[in-house]
């Protein structure tokens, strides 16, 4: 090993799920939506002038920011943007958990959490789950530097009521609570509105999901007017320019059609519906999903085994080889047709009759 090693600040990295780069196959392992965006960002993309690229984007994404702002029915200056809800949130790492006593979240949960803790050197706790995979308020009454959870929760999907998100948030008032709501669209109240009331709480969100822009990379949170200008010093102390051009546009530009929006989401919510109850018919256990993916158990072939069937069949689910999920499988909404083919899949895989 090289002495200039010693001081490399090393890192076990956040496994992304795989992207990939076959012709004909079925990807349901990453959460991304199956539709496409709004014609508007088409529209607005088309419109769109090469010869402004020679110039830096506006560094605040005025456009965007009052989009959100305006759609959410809060102020500007209680809305930051960032590449993606993982920069807003890892941004929002470095910002608020700050203190020697350790951030807390579940055990199952989003796994960039304890990849961040770990790269900023926050020290932190896992609370775990119920048998149910429920979060329990009560169990994060304690000292903390910090909170952090999804909701809906990922990879379970199950969510939150909001007088439980409050719970939360009330019970620690002395530290920052973030509420990931990257799926919350889907069927999960928002905590937006508690924001008027807790000067402590962020709400995260994305559009890579029910926006299905993942390749985009838009994120934002909304919080009090004094968490976002923390986020702000923070962020021009790092990089002023994170939002590009084309994400400012395109992202104010989705927002202005809220029909694509809700018919989408619903298309999506109908088709997870329906896919719960052919899993549980062919053996599969889950708890009810509200989310764009279900997580699964089977009663008789273990998740290693389907996963790995249903990848040589081209169709790509996420499997995670942690403790108490090692026996599940996450799989994204499709469309219906997707879903369709999966079941097949599923069903010769397991061996039963259609
Ligand atoms: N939070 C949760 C819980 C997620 O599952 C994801 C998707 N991987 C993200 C945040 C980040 O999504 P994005 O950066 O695309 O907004």
């Amino acid at each position: 090993m090289k002495r200039w090693e010693d001081n490399v600040r090393r890192v076990t990295p956040y496994v992304p799920g795989e992207q990939p780069k076959l012709q004909k196959m079925i990807k349901l392992n990453t959460n991304e939506n199956p539709y496409p965006p709004s014609p508007e960002v088409e529209k607005t993309l088309r419109q769109m002038e090469t010869d402004q690229m020679r110039l830096y984007p506006d560094p605040a994404a005025g456009e965007l920011v009052r989009a959100i702002a305006e759609y959410y029915g809060v102020k500007e200056s209680q809305v930051f943007v960032g590449v993606g809800s993982d920069d807003v949130l890892a941004m929002a790492f470095l910002t608020f958990f700050n203190s020697d006593a350790p951030i807390l979240f579940p055990d199952i949960t989003y796994s960039f959490y304890d990849v961040w803790a770990d790269t900023f050197r926050i020290p932190y706790r896992t609370i775990p789950l119920n048998d149910r995979f429920e979060i329990c308020p009560q169990d994060y009454r304690m000292n903390n530097g910090g909170i952090i959870f999804p909701n809906p929760n990922a990879p379970t999907g199950a969510v939150l009521p909001l007088d439980a998100v409050e719970q939360i948030v009330s019970s620690s008032p002395d530290s920052v609570v973030i509420v990931d709501e990257a799926y919350v669209d889907f069927g999960a109240e928002s905590a937006v509105g508690l924001t008027a009331k807790y000067d402590n709480l962020l709400v995260v969100q994305t559009f890579s999901k029910s926006r299905s822009m993942a390749g985009m990379r838009i994120g934002f949170a909304i919080g009090s007017e004094i968490l976002i200008r923390y986020l702000q010093d923070v962020k021009y102390s790092f990089n002023s320019y994170t939002m590009n051009r084309t994400a400012i546009a395109l992202g104010a530009a989705a927002l202005r059609d809220d029909a694509w929006f809700r018919e989408t989401v619903a298309k999506i919510e109908a088709t997870r519906d329906r896919t719960q109850k052919e899993l549980r018919r062919m053996g599969f256990s889950l708890h009810d999903s509200c989310a764009n993916f279900v997580f699964a158990s089977h009663g008789e072939m273990s998740a290693a085994d389907i996963f790995s069937a249903l990848r040589e069949r081209n169709i790509f689910v996420r499997y995670f080889n942690r403790p108490r999920i090692d026996n599940y499988l996450r799989i994204t909404i499709g469309t219906d047709e997707e879903m369709d083919q999966l079941f097949a899949a599923l069903r010769e895989i397991l061996g039963l009759s259609a």
